[in-house]
């Protein structure tokens, strides 16, 4: 295996090495207790008896009932079933959803699907920084809106969104809020979360890859998203992850412990890569710096170069960072994310996602301030 070991991983918004702590409680599920949890015997039992502690665990790190609460193979499953399932099954109340802008693909293909169904969509802009405003959601909405889409912070700027102000205009007019919390999830706290619905991944949250959540809160209908057996009171069919849903519940039980000591830590970092980024190259710009972010993101334009270019020489060089969201970096579109901004085609083309964890450390920065040097030195030759 190549070794990592001098590398810089600056990509933590992709995805978060998973927690030692949390590898060793999803051993035992992985190995030893390998039953399907839909067993009736006690090899089943066994694991069915871990996937409830996990969900136990989960509701009372969220604030939510366990029944509410739906494992997934993803946050994209997650958003998918929350999305798709709640406007289809609730028909009846319109057939109109309004959904953000700068929201991953999850959501925006999902409300998309939607139109195949005779949905129609409006997306709502945000601000200069990236902010979505309560009042520009009121705008869009109509007597026929179903559902609003909002995603709790951006994945590619870290901006963090006004939900609980954007939730009471949602319940005023009596529509549903989905909220996709797939960045923020163990990061800010997340009890009594303000939403209908919210959808959650563990390699965010230094968890395992292929397990999510949704939250559909009690009393709410939605129609299930893909056809199989009971599992999930038969919403969401398929043999329960049993080490992903322990390994996901551990992870958000630590994640959320620590929130604080992590978010000081990380977001001290980040603040120094900016000042240093900022003092030493001409011609950067910070992305959303303007608003409340998340910790750990630093989206930031480097004038006259292309993105993708310093992410590759970066990638020479030992740093791991993005042009933006994963499963859309190496795709040439520009971000739609940072081109709903309202920002110029230059800016946007030119801008490279950085993401902090808890593994970094100031060395890190200032090294990566240097390597960026060079390379953009190299680019605008
Ligand atoms: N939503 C947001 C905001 C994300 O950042 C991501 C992943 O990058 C997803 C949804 C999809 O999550 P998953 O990778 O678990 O499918």
């Amino acid at each position: 295996m190549p070794s990592q070991s001098k590398k810089i991983y600056l990509d933590h918004a992709a995805t978060t090495p998973l927690d030692g702590g949390v590898f060793n409680c999803m051993l035992p599920y992985l190995r030893e207790v390998f039953g399907n949890a839909s067993s009736q015997h006690s090899f089943g039992r066994e694991a069915a008896n871990a996937v409830t502690s996990a969900r136990d665990k989960m509701a009372v790190a969220l604030g939510i009932s366990p029944g509410e609460l739906y494992f997934t193979g993803c946050g994209t499953e997650a958003d998918n079933l929350g999305i798709k399932g709640i406007a289809l099954a609730n028909a009846d109340r319109g057939r109109h959803i309004v959904v953000s802008a700068i929201e991953h693909p999850a959501v925006i293909e999902s409300a998309k699907d939607l139109t195949n169904f005779g949905y129609e969509v409006t997306f709502v802009s945000p601000d200069g920084e990236g902010v979505i405003s309560a009042e520009a959601v009121k705008e869009a909405m109509r007597p026929d809106t179903v559902l609003v889409a909002v995603m709790s912070a951006n994945n590619e700027t870290g901006v963090i969104q006004p939900i609980e102000g954007i939730y009471n205009v949602v319940k005023a007019h009596g529509v549903y809020l989905w909220c996709d919390c797939v960045q923020s999830a163990g990061v800010l706290p997340m009890s009594r979360f303000p939403a209908d619905g919210f959808a959650l991944s563990a390699h965010k949250f230094y968890g395992p890859k292929g397990v999510g959540a949704a939250c559909i809160k009690k009393g709410i209908k939605f129609s299930r998203q893909h056809s199989g057996g009971h599992q999930e009171k038969g919403m969401r069919g398929g043999t329960t992850n049993t080490p992903g849903v322990v390994g996901m519940a551990q992870a958000l039980e630590l994640s959320l412990e620590r929130t604080a000591e992590d978010g000081a830590r990380i977001a001290a970092l980040r603040d120094e890569f900016e000042r240093q980024v900022l003092s030493h190259i001409d011609g950067a710009a910070v992305n959303g710096g303007g608003a409340q972010r998340l910790p750990s993101h630093s989206n930031i334009s480097f004038e006259g170069c292309e993105g993708q270019n310093i992410v590759f020489l970066l990638d020479l060089n030992g740093v791991a960072a993005s042009t933006g969201a994963a499963c859309s970096s190496g795709a040439t579109t520009p971000s739609h994310v940072l081109s709903s901004m309202g920002l110029g085609e230059e800016r946007v083309k030119s801008a490279v996602r950085f993401s902090f964890g808890r593994n970094n450390t100031v060395e890190e920065v200032t090294r990566t301030v240097r390597i960026l040097k060079k390379v953009i030195s190299a680019i605008r030759g």
